[in-house]
């Protein structure tokens, strides 16, 4: 059956997942942040880290005298079984097992020099520790910097202010419990840690007083009144340390001895004796560990709500960046076809609407041809002198007898030759609508978002199946124009008005063949034989070039890449779902952070109902 303990364990477990995988600072949602942890403060040397080697029972915190905390220390108390080995472990050097506590002391000395020098400066980006012990009760302490009153030689004026605001960033949160250290030799009421205390937690109810150094108090005199909570009252009793003195440090008076001599102290003390059971170290760390189960068993439900809660999120970032794949061919082929399949619905929508973009291809036939048809130089081409020139070049020796048949077709042929530049650059202009649709689906095709390979290598399939048909439709349109010069409308010019047989009205008996009147006429027959042309391809282009390439590109933009992938091997198809590195560590990391928030639900539940 789960105990109580092994729930405190179990939280303290999960906090420390919550450390390694980053998921605590000031969301305020993190589980980190809804468990409950014991900060220490106080003055500068009024013996904080010294409370919390005494409630670990081993030497490991860096100690003196001015300003040696200058980083927050979350240590994690784990409890091990019985006859394993003692040792520490850095967040920041991860899988180093630290086993004697002398290096740990000299590794959270160099932490903190890495990040603020050899300065008498503060950070308060935390130095994270866990100690497994088969000696410790389970708890989540945090040691702060002290509280001073001065910025010494080498800090900045504002470090007073800074460390205060450190603190109280800690100590402010519901969830800190706050170990609030006192010197016994100093008067209780310049206590800087219960004025801190005091302002976060005015009820008192998460403040715990200890009062050190009882042991230098002057001969004569005895801190009862505060122990007995008659100067200062908190909700929970006051608890008298003696810690080590300098002296006894500098001695190097082990944590038993010191233990030992602390117990002695209050047994043999006139002043305490009736309360020695409730002093020292020892008492402090049953207490704070008892203190902790009733918190946490109180907040059982709202952990696990919170739990619950973060589970469904988690699960649903984890749909939203896809689920791993399987790691056979059939499936990886599947995925991709899947991929596939995804893309071309977008691209399809965006041709048939639903998404922009289709309407483009309407704007070049609209748009774009008419006025390119329209700029064509048909005004310079049909001109008087061009008419002579190509009239008089296409008679030859024999200027033409009755009509200038070879002339009439060397101006038309020559016309229409002009319609194969705006019915190419329709080609083009829908060729690049169509990549850029290509471009844009695979950019909103929300499955492929984790695949960059395959997203570049659909590109690379439509925009060269895209190049294919833009191809076969110049093709087509140009053949297009070519047809028209090929055999031209008989009709048309069968339906032509004569030569003006003007007859009586007319001041000049005979029409002069060679005349201006003459060509003017000619170039304006052409002119409308080619407006005819015009009219007819305007229709025809845009009728071409969808068949040639919009068609082709709903019907069988991928086609030729489905067959390529079908015949691929295994090894090409992995390569082919490779996946953007942050995105899988991202899916990792969340997949991590589940499974602890599942097993922590597991546990709790196995805990909560005993
Ligand atoms: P911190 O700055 O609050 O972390 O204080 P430290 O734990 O580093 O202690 C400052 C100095 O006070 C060290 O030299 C300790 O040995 C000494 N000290 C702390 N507590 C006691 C105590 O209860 N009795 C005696 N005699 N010295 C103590
Ligand atoms: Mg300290």
């Amino acid at each position: 059956m789960a105990t109580m303990e092994s729930l405190i364990g179990l939280v303290n477990r999960i906090q420390r997942a919550c450390t390694v995988l980053g998921d605590h600072g000031g969301e305020g949602g993190s589980l980190w942040e809804a468990l409950p942890s014991v900060a220490v403060v106080g003055g500068q040397s009024s013996g904080k880290s010294s409370v919390l080697e005494s409630i670990v029972g081993r030497d490991f915190l860096p100690r003196g005298s001015g300003i040696v905390t200058r980083r927050p220390l979350v240590l994690q108390l784990h409890k091990t079984e019985g006859g394993q080995a003692e040792y520490g472990e850095f967040l920041h050097a991860p899988r180093k097992k630290f086993a004697d506590f002398a290096a740990i002391r000299k590794e959270i000395q160099d932490e903190t020099d890495r990040l603020t020098g050899k300065t008498k400066h503060i950070s308060n980006i935390p130095i994270h520790l866990s100690v497994y012990s088969p000696h410790v009760v389970n708890l989540t302490l945090i040691d702060l910097p002290g509280l001073t009153k001065v910025a010494v030689e080498g800090q900045p004026d504002s470090i007073v202010e800074d460390i205060e605001n450190m603190v109280r960033s800690y100590v402010e949160k519901p969830n800190c419990i706050i170990l609030a250290i006192s010197p016994a030799n100093q008067d209780i009421a310049t206590s800087d840690a219960i004025k801190i205390a005091r302002e976060v937690d005015p009820s008192g109810e998460r403040t715990f007083g200890v009062l050190t150094k009882l042991d230098l108090m002057d001969q004569g005199t005895n801190a009862l009144d505060v122990l007995e909570g008659r100067s200062y009252r908190l909700q929970h009793p006051w608890v008298g340390i003696v810690n080590r003195s300098q002296a006894d440090i500098n001695k190097n008076v082990d944590m038993i001895a010191a233990r030992r001599k602390e117990q002695e102290y209050f047994a043999t003390s006139p002043d305490y004796g009736h309360l020695a059971h409730k002093m020292g170290s020892e008492y402090l760390a049953k207490l704070l560990s008892k203190h902790l189960e009733s918190v946490i068993r109180a907040r059982i439900p709202s952990i696990i709500a919170l739990i619950n809660k973060t589970i469904a999120e988690l699960e649903a970032e984890l749909d939203r960046l896809g689920r791993p794949i399987g790691s056979d061919a059939g499936a990886q082929l599947y995925t991709i076809l899947e991929m596939c399949r995804a893309f071309d619905r977008v691209f399809k929508e965006h041709l048939d609407g639903g998404r922009p973009g289709g309407d483009r291809i309407y704007g070049v036939f609209d748009n774009q041809l008419p006025a390119a048809l329209k700029k064509l130089p048909f005004d310079r081409h049909l001109s008087l002198q061009n008419v002579r020139k190509v009239i008089s070049e296409a008679d030859g020796y024999q200027p033409h007898l009755i009509a200038p048949e070879q002339g009439y077709r060397r101006l038309i042929d020559s016309s229409l030759s002009y319609f194969k530049g705006p019915a190419d650059a329709s080609v083009d202009a829908v060729h690049f609508v169509l990549k850029e649709l290509v471009r844009k689906s695979i950019a909103e095709t929300e499955e492929l978002k984790r695949f960059p390979t395959l997203q570049s290598d659909i590109a690379a399939a439509a925009n060269e199946a895209l190049e294919r048909f833009r191809e076969d439709s110049r093709k087509t349109v140009l053949r297009l124009v070519e047809m028209e010069s090929s055999y031209l409308t008989v009709e048309f010019f069968r339906k032509l008005p004569q030569e003006p047989d003007k007859g009586s009205n007319s001041s000049a008996p005979t029409v002069d063949r060679y005349g201006e009147n003459h060509l003017r006429r000619i170039g304006s027959n052409v002119s409308a034989y080619v407006g005819m042309v015009c009219d007819i391809l305007k229709n025809s282009i845009p009728k071409a070039i969808v068949y040639c390439q919009v068609r082709e590109a709903k019907r069988s933009l991928l086609n030729f890449f489905y067959a390529q992938v079908g015949s691929r091997e295994k090894k090409q198809l992995s390569g082919m779902l490779d996946e953007d590195p942050g995105l899988m560590e991202k899916r990792e990391a969340i997949a991590k952070r589940l499974e602890l928030y599942k097993s922590a639900r597991d546990e709790i539940d196995s805990v909560a109902w005993k």
